[in-house]
C-alpha cells in the first residue's frame, strides 16, 4: 500500500508512528537512504555495524556523509569475544556474530527498523515490501526505497550532487566487508561480488523477508 509513496512520506510516517523506537540501520554503500533520512527525519540516529572488517573507504564515507548530512551516526560493534577470522572456514557464523547478533541488540526493545533494501538488489531481494513486519525480530521493518530502481539512485544523487562511495568507481556495485566483496563485472547483478566463489548470498540481516510478513495498515503501530 505503500508502493506509490514517496520515501519522505514512508519516513514520516515511520517516525511518526514509532517515534524514538525507529531504528535505521545503513551499509553505507552509497549515500541514498542516509540523505532521504536526514531530509524526513533528521533527528533519527543511524547505525552502523561495524564488523571490524568493513573497508576503511567506507568508515571514511560513513563519517563524510554524517558531517555534510548532520545526521547522528551510532557504530554498532561485535561481542569482544567473537570469535576473529571465521570468514575464513565459517561465514555464516561470522555473519551471525558480526553482524546478526549487533543488529539485534542495536533493535533490542525497539519497535521499528529502517534499512536501504531494494527489490533490484539481486533475485532475492525481488518481493521486498515497503512496511512488513519482521516476525524474526518482532519489528515493524521499513524499507522505504524497495521500489527505486538503479536508475532512481542514480536520478536523486545527480539531483543532490550526492557524493558516491571511493569503491565505487573501483568496480565495487555493493560494499560489505573487505573479505568477502569482490568488484563486479559486466552485466553481473549488483551483489555478485559478495560473497564471490560461495553459495552464500545474505549475511542474515533481511533472510527470506517474505516467509515472514504480514501486511500492515498505515498509521498502525504496535
Ligand atoms: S561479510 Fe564476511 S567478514 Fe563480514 S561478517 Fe560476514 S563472513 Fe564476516
Amino acid at each position: 500500500m505503500f508502493d506509490d509513496a514517496h520515501p519522505h512520506d514512508v519516513l514520516r510516517w515511520a517516525a511518526g508512528t514509532f517515534g524514538d523506537d525507529l531504528v535505521v540501520t545503513a551499509s553505507f554503500g552509497d549515500a541514498t537512504l542516509v540523505h532521504l533520512v536526514s531530509q524526513a527525519i533528521p533527528h533519527a540516529d543511524v547505525v552502523l555495524l561495524d564488523t571490524g572488517y568493513l573497508f576503511a573507504e567506507t568508515e571514511w564515507f560513513a563519517d563524510q556523509l554524517r558531517d555534510r548530512f548532520g545526521f547522528r551516526l551510532r557504530t554498532v560493534h561485535p561481542d569482544p569475544d567473537a570469535e576473529r577470522d571465521l570468514w575464513q572456514t565459517d561465514p555464516d557464523s561470522c555473519c551471525r556474530m558480526r553482524k546478526v547478533e549487533p543488529l539485534e541488540r542495536a533493535l533490542a526493545g525497539k519497535r521499528a527498523w529502517v534499512t536501504g533494501l531494494r527489490r533490484s538488489d539481486s533475485a532475492q531481494r525481488v518481493s521486498t515490501p515497503i512496511v512488513h513486519r519482521d516476525l524474526l525480530r518482532n519489528v515493524t521493518k521499513i524499507n522505504p526505497i524497495a521500489t527505486w530502481t538503479d536508475a532512481d539512485v542514480a536520478a536523486h544523487r545527480d539531483a543532490y550532487s550526492l557524493p558516491e562511495h571511493p569503491l565505487a568507481d573501483r568496480g565495487y556495485a555493493s560494499i560489505g566487508c573487505w573479505p568477502c566483496t569482490w568488484p563486479v563485472g559486466d552485466g553481473e547483478d549488483e551483489r555478485a561480488g559478495r560473497w564471490r566463489h560461495r553459495s552464500k548470498t545474505e549475511c542474515g540481516l533481511h533472510v527470506s523477508p517474505v516467509d515472514h510478513v504480514q501486511p500492515v495498515r498505515i498509521g498502525a503501530g504496535r
